[in-house]
Parts: C-alpha cells; structure tokens; sequence
C-alpha cells in the first residue's frame, strides 16, 4: 500500500510531488509527508491525516523550493499514523531522506543493531532503519549505490524505496522488492511513483522495474542497475490510455463513476474475445490438449477478487467439468497445498501487485503448476509472473472499493469457462452457443441497470442506521452474496455477514430478530423455491427482505418486502446483473451516513503488504 512520488528537473519539486500525491492517495492516506532538497539541506514536512494538512503545511507546496524531491501518502503497518511516523524518515544529522512502501520483516534485529552502534530512533516504523541502515554503510562504503546494495543483502520482506541524499543533489536512487515502483521519463525532469496516474500529467514514458533494480534518476537522465551495479538497458512502455480515466470527472465519487463504467468496462473485456461467436483468447498459451488434461483448478485470490473466483467456481465446474478448489492467498501460500499434476493455478488481482496473491501464483509456479493471472494493471508484478494473462480492460479504477474490476474478473472467468468447456466437449452446443451470446449481451444488460436509481436510494435511505444486514443466496447467488456483503460493509461500517441460504439456519438465524434487514439473492430458476423456504424461514423470525430477482418473477413479491428486479438472463451469467442493485445499496447507504466513500477508514486501495 501507500504511495511513493519522487521528481527531479528543471520545475518546483513540491508541487509536483503533491499533484502525485492527490492521484495516489488511494493506497494509503493516514499521513502524508514531502522532502525537498532546496539547493543548502533537506526539508522535510509531514502530516497525520489527509493530504490536504500537508498541502495547507507547505503552502500547497510554494513554502517548499527546490527542483528534487520525494514524497509519501501512507498506510501504517508499524507504529500508528502520527507526524513522526510519517515518513519521509532520515537519519540524524538528515542528510539523509527515504519514503518506503512495505514492511522490514527484520527491522527489530536491525534497529537493536543499530542502536548497539549509537543509533538513536524517534519513530515506530520498521522504514527508520532504512534510513540509519544507510548512513551507516554510507559511511562505511562511502557512496549511496553501494550502500544501498548491502542494504538489500541485510533487510528482509518487501519494499519500495525512494531515496534523496544531501551529498549527492543531483539524483534520486530507488529501488524495489515486492513492492510496486515505476520510473516516468520526460525532457522537463523524471520520475518515480507507486502506480502511473501519479505522474501521467507529465509524462506517458515508463520504465516497469524488476524485483531488485536499482534506478539513478537525474535531471537529464535515468540509470538501471542490477544487483551487482551494471547498467543494464530497460525497454521504455508507452501509456496509451488518458489522465482522464483516472479522474472524477464531475462524479462526487470515484465509486460511482466506476459502477457507470460497467457497461463499458464488461464490453472491452468481453468482446474482443469473442469472434465469429466463439471465444477466443489469443493470450491464452496454453494448448488444447493442456486444457483437456486438466485435472483440477486452483482459483487464489483476496477480497473481492476472491469473490469473483467463487463465481468462477460454480461455473467453470458446471460447465467444463474440472473440479475447482477455490482459496484464499494469504491461507493458500502458508497451508502447504498439495499440487497436483495437470493442474491449472488461475490468480486474480485488481492491481496485480497484491502481496499474498503475488506470493501465491510464485508458490504455485515453484511447485509445477501452470498460472493464468486475471489482472487489470498492464505490466503488473502478477502479470509478468504468470505464464498466461487475461487482461481485464476496467480502466483504472480509484476507488477503494471495487465495482468495474470485480464485474471485469467475474466475465473473465466466464470467457475461460466457456473456452475450457468447449475444448473438453462438456458442453452442448446449443448451450454454448446461446451462454456466448448472453455474455455479450451483458454489458447492455449491466446499462439497463443504471438507468433509474431513486427506488434503491430511497429504500437505503430507510435503512442507513441498520446495525447488522445478512446476505443471503443458494449458487452462484451465495457468491454475489459475499460480494454484496463485504461491499456494504467497507463502505458504510455496518456488520453484515453473507451466507449460503441453507446454512442459515445451522447457527446464525438466531441473529435474526424483528427488523433484521436480509438481502436475498433469487436469480437461480433451479434453485428459486429452495430460496422461497429460506426466505420464509428468516421471515417468520421478524427479517426484513429485500430480494434481487429475475424480471418476470413477480412470485418473489409474496415474501419480500422490497424488490429488485434484474433482466432475466442464464443462471451462471446472472452474478453480473445481480451484483449491480448491491453495489447501488451499499453506495447509496455509505452517502447517506456521510462515509468518506472512495477512502474508506483503516483500507487502502492496492494491498502491496501481507
Ligand atoms: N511499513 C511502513 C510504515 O508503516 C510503510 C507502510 C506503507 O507502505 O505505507 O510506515
């Protein structure tokens, strides 16, 4: 999490850095802080809370002068938010100043070594070792790339380093492990930053680093150096998309432009795989005679992401007959899996530098098995890893909780799906034929949906001061319900727990009392009087219902209090309808309780931290 922005050229450094900043405050926004080297010494400033402190600290910038600088937005993994624990960190005498995204596993050891050596500390954060780490082999090896190459041999877990040191006024040194960190060119000056809406005002030339690449920028050049100081040459990427994607553009919230961007978001990441009525997905390496062994499916992933692979699931299960386990990364990198041959890991992450995910797709490539990333961030670490990409084109998306990237993953596994299950032969035909067209037609569906919103606004008005809701659903309805649940609950801090509609009542129906509000998913034909008995059954003890159901199927109106309708479409397909009304929900409940929607507390948008 958190975001690094560092700049060297011919204009006003802190500007800049604070203009980076604003674009990457999505990862992190607990404090915020800036260096600037102003031609004498290093400055520093750094805040608790919002940027906007540090801006009003600096004068927006203008009580800051000089033409190189780093900067900070973070989210705390050691030591609490406060002003001290912002970083910028530097060593004593500050002549020394680092930014870092990530954590120091071995900071205790180090900081007891450090301070054995005479070393004093003021902050929590494992990142102040850095800082004295550096001055001391500094000191010993007398120059910043050489310390900072045994300073990797010595630390341990993952980081994103920005560095400015006083003796040296003409460069910034980066360099990453685990951690995210790109370097934009320009004529004016270059840059390094956590993600590319940062400095995409400035330039659309980056250099993507690689796990342990030390970069020298400077103001009229950029240097890469592997492990041993080699220069080595790295390939420029161009970025063709605009600045505009990534801002609000008249919205209040970034989350609701991204949920009106579904409709778009689906069709670029469905049609182009689709040809002649087919699917196609030229990305994919893998040969037919691979997709007809497979044996088995792991879908790892974390958070919403997570929730999408529950819906690949059941329908990769259903329709290409391949047993799919589905898990967790943070458990499935620790829990010693057992790999089996012929077996297909499928990764899934938003921004593709999710820590746990990213270890997990290693851990499965360690042990054989074949991976296929489902990643929207174009040359992400999780997307160079993997032997086969999917690119879901969401676009960027800001806000922290997911809208287009989720419905982008879920379609994504739909693609994979229907291509697996033709390859294999488990399908017929006609059903095929008739899913693929379905599939394309969702975006259409998806548009439908967000024309009228004054009935779900009015209905989350009526239920703002709810202390606990329950999200109910049977199939791939107990997988958007999940979905629902956890969106509702980041964004608005109300407790809600999703279940699978038959399990109710082996324990939790005894939460429900009279008004509980039970938000119950009804789109499976198969499974739809199932789903009428565990709605009666939570009814009778005194819930509220609010039920998403296909149109058509006015029956729903005898056990439901409220209820919204989607088009009617294949059960396997109806996820990407029925997640819409939940996120309208959950959104229209956050905006009614005054809940800072797009930031919300203790999260932080790309979790680059296990
Ligand atoms: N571990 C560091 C801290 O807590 C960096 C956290 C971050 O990536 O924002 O300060």
């Amino acid at each position: 999490m958190c975001g690094i922005v560092g700049y060297i050229g011919k204009e006003e450094a802190a500007p800049i850095l604070l203009d980076g900043l604003e674009k990457l405050e999505y990862r992190g926004y607990d404090s915020a802080g800036i260096a600037v080297y102003n031609g004498t010494d290093i400055k520093i400033t750094k805040t608790k809370g919002r940027l906007k402190f540090l801006a009003e600290a600096t004068n927006e910038g203008l009580s800051m002068p000089g033409t190189l600088g780093i900067g900070h937005t973070r989210w705390a993994t050691h030591g609490a938010p406060s002003d001290i624990n912002s970083h910028p960190h530097a060593n004593e005498s500050g002549t020394i100043a680092v930014v870092h995204n990530g954590i120091i596993e071995n900071y205790l050891f180090l900081k007891d070594y450090l301070m054995k050596k005479g070393y004093n500390f003021v902050s929590d954060t494992d990142t102040e070792v850095v800082a004295h780490l550096l001055d001391h082999y500094v000191k010993k090896y007398g120059e910043i790339l050489e310390a900072v190459v045994h300073l990797m041999n010595r630390v341990e877990g993952s980081y994103a380093l920005g560095i400015i040191v006083k003796e040296n006024p003409d460069e910034i040194i980066a360099v990453r492990k685990d951690s995210p960190l790109i370097v934009g060119l320009s004529p004016e000056g270059n840059f390094i930053a956590s993600d590319i809406p940062a400095i995409l005002k400035y330039t659309r030339d980056i250099y993507l680093l690689e796990d342990r690449e030390i970069v020298r920028l400077s103001r009229d050049g950029v240097t890469v150096y592997d492990v041993f100081k080699e220069p080595i040459i790295k390939e420029i990427t161009h970025i063709d998309w605009d600045i505009t994607a990534a801002e609000k553009g008249g919205y209040e919230h970034f989350m609701f432009k991204e949920i009106l961007e579904q409709p778009k978001a689906l069709k670029d990441t469905i049609s182009p795989r689709i040809h002649n009525g087919e699917v196609v997905i030229e990305e994919m390496k893998m040969t037919d005679e691979e997709i007809k062994n497979l044996k088995k499916i792991y879908i790892v992933a974390c958070g919403s992401a997570y929730h999408a692979g529950a819906v690949g699931k059941y329908v990769i299960e259903d329709m290409a007959r391949i047993p799919v386990e589905i898990d967790i990364a943070s458990e499935f990198r620790y829990r010693n899996p057992i790999f089996e041959k012929d077996s297909l890991a499928i990764i899934i992450s938003q921004s593709g530098e999710t820590a746990d995910t990213l270890a997990a797709l290693r851990e499965a490539k360690k042990n054989g098995v074949k991976t296929l990333a489902i990643v929207n961030v174009v040359g992400s670490s999780i997307a160079r890893d993997a032997d086969n990409v999917l690119y879901t084109w969401a676009g960027p998306e800001i806000a922290v909780a997911t809208t287009k990237a989720y419905s982008t993953q879920v379609s994504a596994l739909y693609l994979i799906g229907l291509l697996f299950a033709k390859k294999r032969g488990t399908i017929e035909d006609s059903l095929y034929k008739e899913t693929v067209k379905e599939l394309v037609s969702l975006p259409d569906k998806v548009a439908s949906l967000l024309k009228d919103f004054d009935k779900i606004q009015n209905f989350a008005a009526k239920k703002q001061n709810a202390k606990d809701i329950f999200f109910l659903g049977r199939g791939v309805d107990y997988a958007t319900a999940l979905e629902g649940s956890l969106k509702l609950k980041e964004i608005s801090y109300i407790h809600s727990e999703a279940y699978a509609a038959g399990e109710l009542k082996h324990g939790t129906i005894s939460l429900i009392e009279e008004g509980t509000l039970v938000v119950s998913l009804a789109t499976q034909e198969n499974l739809f009087n199932k789903m009428l008995s565990n709605i009666k059954e939570v009814r009778t003890r005194g819930a509220v219902i609010m039920a998403i159901a296909l149109e058509g199927n006015t029956e729903i109106e005898k056990e439901a209090d409220f209820v919204l309708y989607v088009p009617k479409v294949l059960g396997n397909l109806a996820p990407s309808l029925s997640v819409i009304p939940l996120q309208l929900f959950s959104y229209y409940i956050a905006v009614g309780k005054g809940c800072d929607v797009d930031k919300p507390r203790n999260l932080a948008k790309s979790v680059t931290v296990e």
